[in-house]
């Protein structure tokens, strides 16, 4: 049985807690059975990752806010430190082990900023462009190119003072969260002005105000959506006019 992740859920914490965060640290489980986002409703399959909430049950990492982090595998101590150190949210990734009947640590899930920032701290300039082009293959192969063009071209359509360059951010993101998911092809047609704004309003939620820093925190989401809503309308009306 899975536990549920025990999360600080009351407003603004205080300096005493502080040293409680690691013990509270967002977890996310690689999970041993057939797994479906209690949110979204997405079937994940098995050895899906998976974030639990308390009240909730399963959340995909999309639906957890955590789909923006990339995974930093165990081994590199350093490494791990310096990412963990640099990144203003993280989580470790834990995997069941029948055999030991135990979960264990898998690696750690940062920001891909922090990651960069801790491979050129701790590794050779050949080794930090060697993983910076294997994370950069990864990607691609999973990217749709049309989609990605279709995507960004409605988000100027909807926001054209968005800065240059984030609808290709955006849109990029939105296929990767998609991929291999049954959605992407049927929302690849429409393109619902709904359905970009949200997209645009998530990209938002994670560059534009302290949200991940709130949730880093143990910030419930509801709390920390409610707390930077206002932030996040007023960056979408600058940009959408
Ligand atoms: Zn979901």
């Amino acid at each position: 049985m899975l536990r549920p992740v025990r999360r600080i859920h009351h407003g603004r914490t205080s300096p005493e807690q502080k040293n409680r965060y690691d013990k509270n640290e967002i977890k996310v489980f690689i999970s041993h059975r057939e797994s479906k986002c209690d949110e979204c409703g997405e079937e994940l399959g098995r050895q899906a990752w998976i974030t639990l909430e308390e009240n909730k049950g399963a959340l995909c990492l999309a639906c957890a806010d955590l789909d923006e982090l990339v995974f930093l595998p165990t081994g590199d101590a350093a490494l791990t430190r310096r990412s963990k150190k640099n990144s203003t949210i993280s989580a470790v990734v834990l995997k069941f082990s029948g055999a030991r009947r135990r979960y264990e640590r898998q690696g750690l899930l940062v920001e891909e900023n922090a990651l960069e920032q801790a491979e050129a701290e701790c590794l050779s300039d050949s080794e930090v462009g060697e993983r910076r082009n294997e994370r950069a293959r990864e990607r691609r192969a999973e990217f749709d190119e049309e989609y990605v063009r279709e995507f960004a071209k409605r988000i100027i359509q909807l926001f054209p003072k968005c800065p240059e360059g984030r609808e290709k951010t955006i849109a990029e993101h939105d296929c990767l969260k998609y991929s291999g998911r049954v959605g992407r092809s049927a929302a690849a047609k429409s393109f619902a002005d709904e359905a970009v704004t949200l997209a645009v309003a998530a990209h938002v939620r994670h560059r534009e105000t302290n949200y991940d820093g709130l949730l880093a925190k143990g910030w419930a989401r509801s709390d920390a959506r409610s707390e930077v809503r206002n932030r996040v309308d007023a960056v979408l009306e600058k940009w959408g006019d």
